[in-house]
């Protein structure tokens, strides 16, 4: 239920700032939950894909799917451009580690989808067709109640919640006056799409190098796979100045030619890697979720999984949306801080581990390497209990709260 004194133009009892698929989901809860919603982003762009498979895209674990399900979102996707996974295969370069991952036998979906953005967002504007688009980027915010959040091109917004999902460098931590730490891994991910001469059989795949590493995610084509290469900055230098062909060849041989020769990689890009962790994830009626809280290095690919989740977490902990003054309360804040922010640093640290477990920095000889990969695979109970991790359904997790009755 919407609160009386908040149905003025340009006042809402929430203002999601971020239109990137967290600040979406966000809203579309709000939204669905009775709360008058506004969304601010400079760019509004929610229309459909098309033509070939763009590079942005995640792989979303059955945990956050059936979410997106219940938000109306998931149908609304173009299926024909989703990949899915049923196995998922991690192996060591230096040792004869090696670990395959399945779904428990209860379970009969697939394990995980590669899913672009674009695809995400235009299926996520039906649930969010209630809210206000405003295209504009934070200026300056005021925390008070009802917060004042003032555009960059002086427009203004009121809101009793503003909730920060824009992104790593958010601009409403900053405005809020929350820090955070962040450590550059060192690393550089190259993102492309490549075909190969085999085909994935629909199986995830990841290499750990030493340098970094290497996962073939598979596209709906049983030929192409969209690739995370992770790697340090020596060799990130190295295959920047490398032509299309030259590169082809080298991510072949990096992967073992697992799925045979990489016959074509299409225009890539790199992005630096950096774990981040806002020091408070509320401050007065402002709270954050993804990667404004969080940025987890991308070798689980769990990053917007997370995200996701937090943005249901905050719903679930703030509704029913009272219309009065002391919505929202700051203790129910405080409990979507002390929830989310456990659960991303638990995450975060055994993401960590594993990465530089693996990196050249490791501390562990290859043969204890290998050694700890092979009692892992044996034991199905340890890979049954990492795959429930990984695939989102294990753990502290969050529901969507009812529909409100409009
Ligand atoms: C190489 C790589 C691969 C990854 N693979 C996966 C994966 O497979 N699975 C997975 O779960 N995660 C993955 N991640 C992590 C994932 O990309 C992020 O966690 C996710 O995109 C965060 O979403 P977000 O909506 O929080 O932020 P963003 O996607 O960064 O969105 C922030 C939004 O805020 C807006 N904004 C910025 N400034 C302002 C402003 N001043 N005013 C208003 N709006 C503003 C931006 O326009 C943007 O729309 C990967 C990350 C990398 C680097």
């Amino acid at each position: 239920m919407a609160s009386a004194h908040m149905n003025a133009p340009n006042q809402y009892d929430v203002a999601v700032v971020g239109a990137g698929i967290v600040g979406m989901v966000s809203a579309a809860i709000f939204s669905r939950a009775g709360a008058r919603v506004c969304i601010i982003d400079p760019s509004l762009d929610w229309h459909a894909p098309h033509g070939p498979v763009a590079l942005r895209n995640y792989a979303i674990a059955p945990g956050a799917q059936r979410l997106l399900q219940e938000l109306g979102a998931w149908s609304k996707l173009d299926l024909h451009r989703l990949g899915s996974f049923n196995a998922l295969e991690v192996w060591d370069a230096q040792s004869a580690g090696e670990i395959g991952f399945a779904p428990p036998a209860s379970y009969d979906g697939a394990m995980g989808w590669i899913v672009e953005h674009q695809n995400l967002l235009a299926a996520l504007s039906g649930p969010v067709a209630d809210c206000t688009a405003i295209r504009g980027a934070l200026g300056t915010l005021e925390l008070s109640q009802p917060n004042r959040i003032t555009l960059a091109d002086g427009a203004q917004v009121q809101a009793r919640l503003v909730i920060g999902a824009d992104g790593a460098n958010s601009p409403v931590r900053n405005a809020a006056g929350i820090d955070c730490r962040r450590h550059s891994y060192r690393q550089h991910a190259w993102v492309a799409n490549v075909v190969t001469s085999e085909a994935h059989g629909n199986v995830a795949r990841q290499r750990f190098l030493d340098s970094g590493p290497l996962a073939f995610l598979p596209l709906a084509d049983p030929h192409h796979s969209s690739i995370v290469w992770s790697c340090t900055d020596p060799l990130h230098g190295q295959l920047d100045s490398l032509d299309d062909d030259a590169f082809a060849a080298r991510l072949g041989e990096a992967f073992e030619q697992r799925l045979g020769v990489v016959t074509s990689v299409s225009a890539r890009v790199a992005h630096p890697l950096e774990r981040l962790h806002a020091q408070a994830w509320s401050k007065d009626c402002c709270a954050l979720i993804g990667d404004a809280a969080h940025v987890v290095h991308p070798l689980a690919g769990l990053g917007l999984n997370l995200g996701i989740m937090d943005a249901v977490a905050l719903s679930q902990c703030l509704t029913p949306i009272a219309p009065t003054a002391q919505w929202p309360r700051r203790s129910a804040l405080r409990r979507y801080e002390r929830w989310r922010k456990s659960e991303a640093l638990r995450l975060g640290s055994v993401i960590d581990v594993l990465q530089h477990l693996f990196s050249e920095r490791s501390p562990l000889p290859y043969a204890v390497r290998g050694l700890g990969m092979r009692l892992t695979a044996g034991s199905t109970r340890l890979t049954r209990r990492l795959s429930e991790y990984a695939m989102g359904t294990r753990g502290d997790l969050p529901s969507l709260p009812a529909n409100a009755d409009r």
